[in-house]
């Protein structure tokens, strides 16, 4: 194997430290940090997500609510919900699982909630912030690719990247957040035409489908990082990314694996995200 391992898991622990110290250094002074995560509905992956996330809090001393709602509540039940935790002291991070049932507006949900508590970074007002180049709430997904970037050193400025997928929770602020470090960024999406012409300039790949095997590595220019956000399962039903890792590897320089890579530093950031909004409380 040719590229080096970017190891999600080694480097949260790592973050964890700090947000765990912070978070008992702000209890100690009466306020610790609350995160609490709305689940509607029985969607399995959500349920695995939201657990995860719960975790995560109590192994760090962060206080949290997990709100379990059955797929009927009306919208108008779930504003009510999201307009008392706006309103409770003890939380500082909102976060609804996405997807919401189909008779629930999940965009009108996000903007239910006070930016101030948006630790998943969603609102538009933080999505806003993020394109204006001021402060706000980083969605947790990129924030945490971009802390693995920093991590081994690359440089950003002046370098391409070029990132697959423009959705509003990862490829666009993924996009952004690479130009506030002045990297040069190329976005492309289902329309791209040759999509390999593009990933072959690329210092930098950052691949947001959630479809196997969208990068190999003739699509690879040797030495590049190659960051694998997506969460897919293969013909065992195993957990794997959007990048054909066994051969990208050959050719790479550095290489996130699927799983243990962006998956835990996604939850790290949310973390980090709430200990952010009880320190500004
Ligand atoms: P999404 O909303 O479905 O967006 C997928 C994007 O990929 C779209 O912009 C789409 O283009 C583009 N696309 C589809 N087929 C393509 C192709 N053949 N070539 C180039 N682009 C193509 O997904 P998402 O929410 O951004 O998530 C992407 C993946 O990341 C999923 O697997 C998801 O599970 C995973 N994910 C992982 C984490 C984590 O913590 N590890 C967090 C969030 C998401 P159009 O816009 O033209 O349709």
């Amino acid at each position: 194997m040719a590229a080096r391992l970017i190891d999600g898991i080694a480097l949260s622990k790592l973050l964890r430290l700090n947000i765990a110290e912070r978070a008992a250094r702000l209890t100690v002074a009466g306020k610790q940090p609350g995160l609490a995560v709305i689940l509607v509905g029985e969607n399995q992956a959500s349920q695995v997500y939201v657990r995860n996330k719960v975790k995560a809090c109590e192994e760090n001393g962060i206080y949290s609510i997990l709100d379990r709602q059955p797929a009927s509540i009306s919208e108008s039940e779930l504003l009510e919900r999201i307009a008392a935790l706006n309103a409770d002291p003890r939380i500082h991070g909102i976060l609804v699982q996405l997807p919401l049932p189909t008779h629930i507006d999940s965009h009108k949900v996000i903007e239910a909630i006070a930016p101030a508590k948006d630790v998943d970074g969603f609102h538009m007002i933080s999505a806003g912030a993020l394109m204006t180049g001021n402060h706000g709430f980083k969605p947790c997904t990129p924030y945490g690719v971009m802390k693995m970037l920093v991590h081994i050193g690359t440089p950003l400025r002046g370098a391409h990247a070029v990132v697959i997928g423009r959705s509003n929770i990862v490829g666009k602020p993924m996009a952004m957040l690479l130009l506030q470090e002045s990297a040069t960024v190329t976005i492309c999406h289902s329309a791209t035409r040759d999509l390999g012409a593009l990933t072959r300039q690329a210092d930098i790949v950052v691949a947001a489908v959630g479809k196997r095997n969208v990068l190999t590595a003739d699509m690879v220019k040797p030495g590049a990082v190659v960051i694998d956000v997506g969460m897919n399962r293969n013909d065992e039903g195993k957990l794997c990314g959007d990048v054909d890792f066994e051969g990208v590897k050959e050719v790479a320089g550095w290489i996130t694996p699927v799983p243990g890579g962006v998956g835990p530093m996604t939850i790290t950031m949310l973390l980090m995200n709430t200990i952010k909004s009880a320190e500004g409380a």
